[in-house]
């Protein structure tokens, strides 16, 4: 059921079956010549019948809409296409864009992430084919697919609306969220979340992606936001929100440190078996691979801090990096 928030915004709730994340929220604008939809959920049949449902109820077809995605996850961006048909625009941050460019790139872009997650210590045997039934590959939007690039600062304008670009890389390399200033909402992506702490993780080409996304709290708070919509789950007060969080990854990198003290030259798939999960699987062992795979994608992002930092050091042994403290 869509939920009208303001005049002529509707939060458009799209179930992510499955998934810890439970459901994605989709924002659509009304306007008069065109409508704005603000992510899409996976392309999968669930997403597509709840998603497309709630836009008849407002009136609107397939291809009736533009589509503005806050990051390149394929919970966001699996539809795109199908919503935006052969008349709509899709909008994304041009450093988000690699999935929509062609298969080459995205097999290369795997390929290379494959061989880093190796390197941290992650078993050959568990990576190969991991991804061959992963949402994030098998329901993110086609290859190839047009898009605009958005640059920090750009303004999009709909029903009334002015929406503002505000770049804030940390969860993807690219992620943004929009601001309308007249109204104090910001758009969060899954640049903050309320119930759960957005993943960090570890990129190719991306260094220090926690670092990045530290920096990228503290930008969001400048802003007088009074109404804060994020992609998943419930809303709350942001700035008490972004405390919360910086003290969350301050915790993770503190009990990282206090590991890596007690065990020097750990691998990061080590040290993440030794780390505190909420999850429910009894031991490291029975963490399902593509857990143990955010899990070790996380605690590299906070390896990398911590170089960053210069607070420890990583030795490469016959192609694996194990980590001590300096
Ligand atoms: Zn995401």
């Amino acid at each position: 059921m869509p939920e009208e928030i303001l005049k002529n915004i509707y939060r458009l709730p799209v179930p992510l079956t499955g998934n810890p994340l439970k459901e994605l929220n989709t924002y659509l604008i009304k306007g008069k010549e065109r409508n704005l939809l603000i992510d899409t959920g996976f392309r999968c049949e669930d997403c597509r019948q709840a998603l497309f449902a709630q836009l008849a109820e407002l009136g609107l077809q397939p291809g009736d809409v533009d589509v503005l995605l806050t990051h390149l996850h394929s919970d966001h961006t699996g539809l795109c296409a199908e919503a935006a048909g052969e008349h709509g625009t899709i909008y994304i941050s041009g450093r988000d864009n690699y999935m929509f460019q062609s298969q080459q790139v995205w097999d290369d872009y795997w390929r290379t992430a494959k061989a880093n997650m190796t390197a941290q210590g992650f078993p050959r045997s568990l990576v190969d084919g991991l991804w061959q039934g992963n949402a994030a590959y098998a329901m993110a939007p086609p290859r190839n697919t047009p898009h605009i690039r958005l640059q920090d600062g750009d303004v999009l304008e709909v029903g009334g609306y002015r929406l503002c670009a505000v770049l804030t890389p940390g969860h993807t390399p690219g992620h943004m969220c929009f601001w309308m200033e007249n109204e104090g909402v910001m758009f969060l992506g899954d640049h903050v979340l309320f119930d759960i702490s957005p993943n960090i993780t570890a990129w190719n080409g991306f260094p220090d992606a926690l670092g990045t996304y530290l920096q990228s709290l503290q930008k969001i708070r400048e802003y007088p936001v009074t109404l804060a919509l994020p992609a998943h789950r419930g809303r709350g007060e942001l700035n008490a929100r972004v405390d919360a969080l910086l003290l969350h990854h301050e915790r993770r990198l503190d009990e990282t440190m206090r590991i890596l003290r007690q065990q020097p030259g750990l691998t990061a798939y080590e040290l993440a078996g030794k780390m505190t999960w909420r999850i429910r699987a009894r031991n490291w062992e029975e963490f399902p691979v593509a857990q143990k795979w955010f899990a070790v994608g996380e605690t590299v992002a906070h390896l990398e801090h911590l170089l960053a930092l210069g607070q420890v050091k990583a030795l490469r042994e016959n192609g694996i990096v194990r980590y001590t403290v300096l």
